[in-house]
């Protein structure tokens, strides 16, 4: 395998792996550094029924499959290891890997966010399977059943207000007695009877039916208190980490260290494209996520034939 590259991209979600199959359709042969955890969101996810082309829904891990396949049947390169340093300050960039390193003429960072979790071992294990962190996602499965939402900002509220379209209720559960969300949503969602709150709550653990959640344990921390909630799914909202850690002092960040992209995926440094999650806390899905894929392999495209490729 060649360390001198046209262009590298770094993660592989479907905004990495569609900047892959378009970067590898005009010839220049990307080389994808999948990361550990190779895929992205979507395999924590199970039934994808929002991304167009499957009218039946596809299983996250089988969608990511595919387009792994694709990217690769038109000649893009795929190694499954973390990034360990980019130095963008020279040109050609230079990326490490634990054991490799790379120069490429243009690099594609697509290394997403991660949802922040609770931290229970329940969580991860039902992640899917009743526990969720896309509302705009999984809350049509919860169609006339009871669900909590943990988390007290904009995402919590926004998203309980959502998921009142499916639940037949909705409890909020805050680990404080006020909300952070801001004061119109908290209104919307005051007045909406489809919404509780569970105050000074936290999550002790996620009952499991055997492959389904039942309910949650709780704890009052004020009071110390425990108690059950009765819940078929639980969507946990306590925000998004860029995964951005990479890259400080080097590109563009905005205060909660997402990547500052112009003029569609371009960042700071002319050469290097951004898209998906990584700079997009606003949309966050799947689909937005590979269109911007594809928007950075055109402009890393033109870029290299500027450069003259
Ligand atoms: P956020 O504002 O950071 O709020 C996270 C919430 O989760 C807080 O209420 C926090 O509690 C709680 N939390 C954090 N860690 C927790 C833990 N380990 N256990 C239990 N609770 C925990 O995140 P966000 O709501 O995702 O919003 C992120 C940004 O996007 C914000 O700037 C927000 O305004 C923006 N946003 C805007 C909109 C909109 O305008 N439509 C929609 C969504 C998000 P504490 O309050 O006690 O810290």
């Amino acid at each position: 395998m060649s360390t001198r590259r046209n262009v590298v991209i770094i993660g592989s979600g479907p905004a990495g792996l569609t900047a892959a199959l378009y970067t590898a359709r005009a010839n220049l042969t990307p080389l994808v550094i999948e990361g550990i955890e190779a895929g992205g969101q979507l395999m924590l996810t199970t039934a994808v029924e929002n991304f167009p082309g499957f009218t039946d829904g596809i299983m996250g891990p089988d969608l990511m499959g595919a387009m792994r396949a694709q990217a690769e049947r038109f000649g893009a390169e795929l190694i499954r290891a973390n990034v360990t340093s980019v130095d963008l300050s020279q040109h050609p960039f230079v990326i490490r890997t634990d054991d490799a390193m790379f120069e490429a003429r243009a690099v594609i960072v697509a290394t997403g966010a991660s949802a922040k979790l609770l931290g229970l071992p329940s969580e991860r294990r039902l992640m899917g399977r009743g526990v969720s962190t896309c509302a705009t996602c999984d809350g049509f499965f919860f169609r006339g059943k009871p669900i909590a939402v943990v988390g007290g900002g904009d995402s919590a509220v926004e998203e309980a207000t959502f998921l009142t379209r499916f639940a037949s209720h909705v409890t909020v559960i805050h680990r404080r007695d006020t909300l952070r969300a801001s004061k119109i949503m908290q209104d919307k969602a005051f007045a909406n009877p489809k919404i509780s709150f569970q105050w000074d709550t936290e999550v002790l653990d996620v009952q499991d039916t055997g492959g389904g959640v039942s309910g949650l344990s709780l704890r009052n921390l004020k009071t110390g208190a425990e108690s059950t909630l009765a819940v078929d799914g639980v969507f946990v909202a306590i925000g998004h980490t860029p995964n951005t850690a990479l890259f400080k002092g080097q590109l563009e960040m905005d205060a909660a260290g997402y990547l500052v992209t112009r003029d569609g995926p371009r960042t700071n440094i002319p050469g290097v494209f951004a898209c998906g999650d990584v700079q997009d806390h606003v949309y966050r899905q799947a689909i937005t996520a590979a269109g911007s894929g594809c928007m950075a392999a055109i402009d890393v495209e033109r870029y290299l034939e500027h450069l003259g490729h």
